[in-house]
């Protein structure tokens, strides 16, 4: 049975207001990865009000949550973030990039977090009116998934048994455009600590064995091994220590972190293997000692067609989006920016409806998707070319414009949940899909 779309706009009408300031808040919040304390504790007190129960939490994941609606089966995850970045504070509604922050922190909202965490709360609160009006079956888990941004929060979540008994998972993304999101690189974030000998490097460099030199070793060897890896792999690194500030000293201690990501978590996993010789070369060629630390693991999406076309359905249904005048003069002062000021539309209102839809991006709720039936989507929250991890996306993150895209993820998710929970065939059909995907990945 379809949902009847007049009555989810009732219920967007009803919340609107709780919603889009609770996303305005999480933005001021912008709290990073296991630092979102506040953010947690507003969505939970929003849920917990609205007749939510909150279920024991893991003390080593103090900003990661799960609450709960109805009963039975079957019991359907959303998979709520709210994390911001580090270093990417930008002033509301600016363009211009030079701009003193006047922000009070240094984080903030490049990815769109506070509407992904606040459209899934939204859905939680219009599935629950439904279900009290309807008397749906089943259960709804709110999982608030802490830091998914640089430490794969969702994996830490899984180990200590947060998704056990959860049927199927959704989730959503902000972008510029609406569509499908069940592709992404798999990535295994890698530290490498390199230690050598200090010493004065014009007095004694002979008695030196510099950790600096190693990294630029490793990274020369890593440079030169991008000729011969699959061109849809990736390779970045970060110094997180350069050995200090003193170039008179011979450098003891270096270090770096590498994403090295690839369509399939497997295939990450194999080019990692390579990256760790390249490490331990360059110990060797340095006479230093290297410390190979994996720091997280982001699996890659696992497409579920059912759930998938599922989406798809509900996001032709609540298209195209309409903007006012004044939203589209928004949204091309960002194009403007963004190199773009001839454009005569700044923002996409038709969704991508192709089933599967590549990125180059990285989500632990890959981790997720091999583990249950899972399923994301996007919709368009910013002017079209609007990057994500981008101080343009951190300016737009409280405009009419997210917002609208946030609401209408929220009546999605509501509306694919709502048919998902009558028609026990769909859930059969997710599951198989889910089985399938697997033994066509090889996955365990
Ligand atoms: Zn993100």
């Amino acid at each position: 049975m379809d949902i009847n779309t007049s009555e989810l706009d009732c219920l967007v009408q009803k919340y609107e207001e709780l919603l889009t300031s609770t996303a305005d808040t999480l933005w001021d919040y912008a709290e990073t990865a296991y630092q979102e304390i506040k953010s947690c504790t507003l969505l939970k007190k929003h849920l917990c009000s609205h007749g939510f129960t909150l279920l024991p939490t893991s003390p080593q994941l103090p900003t990661a949550f799960a609450a709960k609606y109805g009963s039975g089966r079957p019991v359907i995850g959303l998979l709520g973030e709210y994390d911001a970045l580090p270093d990417m504070a930008h002033p509301a509604d600016c363009f211009l990039p030079t701009e003193p922050t006047s922000c009070l922190t240094s984080a903030g909202h490049g990815c769109g977090h506070h509407l992904l965490g606040t459209g899934l709360l939204a859905a939680a609160l219009f599935l629950k009116d439904l279900m009290d009006k309807y008397q749906l079956p089943g259960t709804i888990i709110y999982f608030g998934c802490p830091a998914e941004e640089n430490e794969a929060g969702k994996s830490q979540m899984l180990a200590q048994g947060f998704f056990r008994d959860v049927d199927a998972a959704f989730s959503w993304h902000p972008h510029a455009q609406s569509g499908i999101f069940n592709q992404s690189l798999a990535n295994q974030r890698v530290s490498y600590t390199f230690t050598g000998t200090s010493a004065h490097a014009s007095l004694a460099p002979h008695l030196g064995r510099s950790a600096l030199d190693a990294c630029e070793l490793m990274n020369i060897g890593v440079n030169y091994l991008r000729e011969h890896m699959p061109d849809n792999a990736r390779i970045h690194y970060a110094y997180l220590n350069a050995g200090g500030k003193l170039p008179n000293i011979v450098p003891a201690k270096a270090q770096l972190l590498y994403a090295i990501r690839s369509p399939q978590s497997r295939e990450a996993a194999e080019l990692r293997k390579r990256v760790d010789r390249i490490a331990a070369g360059a110990a060797l060629m340095t006479d230093t000692k290297v410390d190979i630390q994996t720091r997280c693991i982001y699996d890659s999406l696992l497409p579920n067609p059912s759930l998938d076309r599922l989406l798809l359905k509900y996001m032709k249904t609540f298209s195209p989006a309409i903007y006012t005048p004044e939203e589209v003069s928004y949204a091309a002062q960002a194009e403007k920016v963004l190199g773009n000021p001839a454009c005569d539309m700044p923002l996409c209102t038709l969704p991508d409806l192709s089933l599967t839809r590549k990125t180059g991006i990285s989500t632990d709720v890959g981790n997720i998707s091999q583990k249950l039936p899972c399923t994301a989507f996007m919709t368009a929250c910013y002017a079209k070319d609007t990057p994500l991890h981008h101080w343009t996306a951190v300016a737009q993150g409280k405009s009419s414009i997210a917002h609208k895209g946030m609401l209408t993820a929220g009546k999605i998710l509501a509306a694919s949940i709502w048919e998902l929970l009558l028609s026990p065939e769909i859930m059969e059909h997710a599951q198989k899909d889910f089985l399938t995907e697997k033994v066509k990945r090889d996955i365990a």
